[in-house]
């Protein structure tokens, strides 16, 4: 790959920069390859997006140069890696807008980000007959660990329903919040509709409530600059693959009040203070958390990656994501056969569409053929495509190193769809 002088004092300075698309996707070595003998227009972000070559470099440099287990070791180069381990955790204290780096926990992802908050936050505390409050928008894994601890705990699941075009009935919510709440999970950018939830209001009505908010950011930390502090919430959780990072290491943040008073998750090594052959006594968060030998070179990615985020500036990200949506929008919406599936005034750049007589998975294999990665089916959203009354929608999910031509490039590409199986309205 050749990097400029410009792009190399982006990805390695932190200076900031006017933004300038085609020097952004020369940070991106996986967006210049050919498939099937196209240009690659990679329009599938929302389920993982491509790496800038300051996390490939990060990633190699924590494995070849200061590579050892973190935390237990007294030699140089544990220390070196318990270092740059404990810094990422700093980065992402900064990027999350948290006031304490300890509220930073390592997981999995996303999922294992939820996963922790259900069963060790809401279960203990749900009694028959509470209730916890989800959307019709959630991914599944905003929602299956609701549906388990609900069902060990026989509380409620209830949830907040959509609207036609996508976004939140708050009426519906002011509604169902009441004294039986106990918790509300909700998704921050939904996967499958690009839909942006009002996270300060919804959370502000739950805390005069008293009622804890997890919020899942996985879409949204691709997009936004978050602020946890400012949103008002008492979670959140992200994943690293999808902000340009590293896949199997994400960042549940919790408020240390909350997190303190929270049991472990997993037992194991390094979540300890002390062990008799009876019992043990736990960490202090975030160790307590994080069981076993943590994904090191994960939490060294994810930290550059964010930062690499930071330096693009989200001021910018924000204006050319907001033109890709509206371009995308307009092209797919003047074909005649497409509907689009989600059109809230308050959307990120995720096109979600149906064309009329074409199977999802025939749509996504035609535009393979033509270069173009989108992706078909559910989204792990199954009850928003059963809102919609369809089984599956064909998805464009952009990020800011997408083109206003790889915007045509879809476009054309659903128009060999619709010209291979024939004029849906004849
Ligand atoms: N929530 C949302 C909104 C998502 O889009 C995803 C991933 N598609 C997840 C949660 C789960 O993320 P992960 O698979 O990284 O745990």
């Amino acid at each position: 790959m050749v990097v400029t002088a410009t792009a190399r004092s982006r990805q390695e300075t932190g200076t900031a920069h006017s933004f300038d698309v085609e020097e952004v996707r020369r940070d991106f070595p996986g967006l210049h390859q050919e498939v099937h003998g196209h240009p690659l227009v990679y329009l599938d972000n929302a389920a993982s997006a491509q790496k800038p070559q300051s996390v490939l470099d990060a990633l190699l440099s924590i494995y070849r140069d200061d590579y050892a287990n973190v935390h237990r070791g007294v030699h140089t180069l544990s220390q070196r890696a318990t270092d740059r381990y404990e810094a990422a955790r700093e980065t992402c204290r900064r990027s999350l807008g948290a006031s304490r780096h300890e509220e930073c926990v390592f997981v999995r992802g996303a999922t294992e980000g939820i996963n922790l908050v259900a069963h060790s936050f809401a279960r203990p505390r749900l009694q028959p007959g509470d209730e916890v409050l989800v959307t019709q928008m959630e991914h599944h894994s905003n929602l299956v660990p609701w549906q388990m601890v609900c069902r060990q705990a026989k509380a409620k699941l209830r949830w907040i329903p959509l609207l036609e075009d996508g976004s939140l009935d708050l009426d519906r919510y002011r509604s169902l919040l009441s004294e039986r709440t106990k918790m509300i999970a909700l998704v921050h950018i939904s996967n499958a509709l690009g839909t942006i939830n009002p996270i300060r209001e919804i959370c502000r009505l739950a805390r005069e409530k008293g009622v804890p908010v997890l919020v899942d950011g996985a879409q949204a930390a691709p997009h936004s600059k978050i602020d946890v502090e400012d949103l008002g919430c008492d979670f959140y959780v992200i994943s690293g693959h999808k902000v340009f990072g590293p896949t199997g290491i994400g960042v549940l943040w919790g408020r240390h009040e909350l997190l303190s008073a929270m049991p472990p998750y997993q037992g194991g090594g390094e979540m300890i203070t002390n062990v008799t052959m009876e019992s043990s006594d736990f960490h202090v968060p975030p160790h307590r958390f994080e069981a076993g030998t943590p994904h090191i070179a994960g939490a060294v990615g994810l930290a550059a990656a964010l930062e690499y985020v930071s330096r693009v500036g989200w001021e910018a990200i924000a204006q050319h994501e907001h033109r890709l949506l509206t371009a995308a929008t307009r092209r797919l919406a003047a074909i005649d056969g497409v509907e689009l599936v989600g059109t809230a005034p308050d959307k990120a750049a995720v096109v979600s569409f149906t064309v009329q007589g074409v199977h999802p998975h025939d749509i996504g294999t035609i535009l393979d053929h033509e270069g173009v990665a989108v992706r078909a089916g559910h989204h792990c959203a199954q009850p928003i495509a059963d809102h919609y009354g369809v089984a599956a929608t064909t998805r464009a999910s952009f990020a800011f190193y997408n083109t206003l031509d790889e915007v045509e490039r879809l476009g054309r590409g659903i128009e060999t769809v619709l010209d291979m199986f024939g004029d849906p309205n004849p």
